[in-house]
C-alpha cells in the first residue's frame, strides 16, 4: 500500500535537528510528514545536560566555530543564518525562559529538558504537519532526484524533498542507531567512519576500579602523547569508574585524542593545581611535621580524599605502616611528583554507544553548506549529528543540530 504525499517534505527523525526543520517548514507553509520511529519525540534531548539540556552557548559565532574541531568552516552559513541569539529569541517567544551558567552555557531556567522538548514539539507539530510513528528503511531515488521514503510498515511515502535528521550512533537507546549513514550511502554519499567522541576513557591501570564513583572536583589534567607532547589541558571535575575515568574534563579531552588507536596517551592528573611546587613542598613538610608520630597511612588525611589514600600510598611505594617521621627526602619527592602528575595510561575509549556524540558521518564536501542539500541527489537534505561535524561540550552540538535543521527547513 502507498500513501500519496507528493508535493510534501518528509523529515526523518524527530530529534533536535528534525523538530527544528519541521517547525521551520511548517512556518513556511509547507506540507510536512515527520517520521519518528521511537513513539516519542526528542528522546535524546530529554537526557541532554543531565536532564537540564544545555541548549546552546552565548559566546560569539567565531568562538562557536573555535569549539568545532571537525569541519568548522562548513558551519559558517548555518550559524550566521540561525545563530545562538536567534535560537534564544525563539525560546523566549515560546515562553521558555533561559539562564546562562559558567562558560556561557545556556539552560532552560526551569532546569528541565522536558520544557525544551515540549516547546520544540509545539513549534514542529503545526496544522500542516503529519506525525508518522514509523521507521524509515530507505530512500526512493529516481534519476538523481529524491522521490520519497520507504517505511518499515510497508507504506511508502512520496514527497519533493527529504530531510535526513536521524542523528549519530551514540546512545542508540534514544533512537539514533546510524540509519542516516545507510541512507547517505544509498544516495551515493561518502560517509566518514563514525567514531565515539565526548566519551569516557579506559585505562591500563586496574586500581581505578577501587576508586569507582569517586569524583575529584578541582583537578588540572594534562593529556600527553607518546612523545610527551601535551595534546590537551583542562581544569575541573573528573570521575573514576570501573573501567577508567569519566566526568566533564575527561569527556572534553576525548575529543582531542584523534589517534587513539595509533598513539599511546598518558593522562596526568594534578591533584593540587592551586599549589606551585614550592608551596606544595612547604605544605608536605608542614603536614608530615604535624603527623610525625602517626603512621604514613594517616599522613594524608588533609591532602587527599579518604578513599584515595591507600591507593596513593601504594603508588608511592612507601611502607604505609612506618612512622611519618621516617619518610625520606626521596620519598617526599615521589609524593610530590605523584600529587602534581598522577599518571594513568589511556588504553582506549568506551564504545560509541556510551559516547555523547558521534564523530564522522556524511562527508561535508558533498553537501551545500548554504542549504544542507546533497550535491548528488536533488531534494535530499541532511541536518544534525548525521553530518560529519562535531563540537566540544558546552551546548555547541545542539546549536549545530538547531542551525543545520533550521537551514534545511528553510530550503527544502
Ligand atoms: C547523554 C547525552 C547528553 C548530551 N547533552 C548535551 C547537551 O547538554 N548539550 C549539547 O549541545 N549536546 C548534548 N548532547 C549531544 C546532543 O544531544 C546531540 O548532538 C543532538 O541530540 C543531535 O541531534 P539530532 O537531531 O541530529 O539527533 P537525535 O537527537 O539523536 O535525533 C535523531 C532522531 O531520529 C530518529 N530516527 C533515527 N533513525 C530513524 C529512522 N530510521 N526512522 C525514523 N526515525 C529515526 C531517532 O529516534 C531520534 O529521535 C548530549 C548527548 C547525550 C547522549
Amino acid at each position: 500500500m502507498s500513501v500519496d504525499s507528493s508535493g510534501k517534505v518528509i523529515v526523518i527523525g524527530g530529534g533536535a535537528a528534525g523538530l527544528m526543520a519541521t517547525g521551520r517548514l511548517a512556518e513556511r507553509g509547507r506540507q510536512v510528514v515527520l517520521v519518528e520511529k521511537m513513539g516519542v519525540l526528542g528522546k535524546k534531548l530529554r537526557i541532554t545536560g543531565k536532564g537540564r539540556c544545555n541548549i546552546t552557548n552565548v559566546c560569539d559565532i567565531e568562538d562557536i566555530i573555535n569549539n568545532i574541531p571537525v569541519n568548522a568552516s562548513f558551519m559558517y552559513s548555518a550559524l550566521y543564518t540561525f545563530s545562538n541569539t536567534d535560537l534564544l529569541k525563539l525560546f523566549d517567544a515560546w515562553g521558555v525562559p533561559t539562564k546562562t551558567e559558567r562558560g556561557g552555557r545556556v539552560f532552560p531556567a526551569s532546569d528541565k529538558a522536558a520544557d525544551v522538548v515540549n516547546a520544540l514539539k509545539k513549534y514542529a507539530l503545526q496544522k500542516n504537519v503529519r506525525l508518522l510513528c514509523d521507521e524509515a528503511t530507505g530512500l526512493i531515488i529516481d534519476n538523481s532526484t529524491i522521490r520519497g521514503v520507504t517505511l518499515k510498515s510497508g507504506n511508502n511515502i512520496y514527497g519533493d524533498s527529504v530531510i535526513v535528521a536521524t542523528g549519530g550512533k551514540s546512545y542508540p537507546i534514544t533512537g539514533s542507531t546510524g540509519a542516516g549513514y545507510r541512507f547517505a550511502k544509498q544516495a551515493g554519499h561518502e560517509v566518514i567512519t563514525p567514531k565515539p567522541s565526548l566519551v569516557p576513557l579506559e585505562t591500563e591501570e586496574r586500581w581505578v576500579c577501587r576508586l569507582m564513583g569517586l569524583s575529584l572536583k578541582n583537578v588540572a589534567i594534562n593529556v600527553a602523547d607518546r612523545n610527551g607532547r601535551s595534546v590537551y589541558r583542562d581544569f575541573g571535575e573528573m570521575l573514576f569508574t570501573h573501567f577508567g575515568v569519566s566526568g566533564p574534563v575527561i569527556l572534553s579531552a576525548s575529543a582531542h585524542l584523534r589517534d587513539i588507536e595509533k598513539s599511546a596517551y598518558t593522562l596526568l592528573i594534578d591533584l593540587k593545581p592551586a599549589l606551585d611546587d614550592q608551596q606544595l613542598d612547604e605544605r608536605l613538610l608542614r603536614d608530615f611535621e604535624k603527623f610525625s608520630r602517626k603512621r604514613v597511612l594517616n599522613a594524608f588525611d588533609e591532602l587527599l580524599p579518604r578513599k584515595m589514600i591507600p591507593i596513593f600510598i601504594e603508588l608511592t611505594g612507601i611502607d604505609p605502616h612506618k612512622p611519618v617521621n621516617q619518610i625520606s627526602r626521596a620519598e617526599r619527592r615521589t609524593v610530590h611528583s605523584l600529587l602534581k602528575a598522577l599518571p594513568l595510561r589511556i588504553k582506549g575509549m568506551r564504545p560509541i554507544s556510551e559516547a555523547i556524540i558521534t564523530s564522522g558521518g556524511v562527508d561535508v564536501r558533498e553537501l551545500d553548506p548554504s542549504t544542507m542539500q546533497s550535491r548528488l541527489v536533488k531534494g535530499l537534505y541532511f541536518a544534525g549529528e548525521v553530518i560529519d561535524v562535531d563540537a566540544y561540550t558546552g551546548g555547541f552540538n545542539l546549536q549545530i543540530a538547531f542551525s543545520t535543521g533550521y537551514l534545511a527547513g528553510s530550503n527544502a
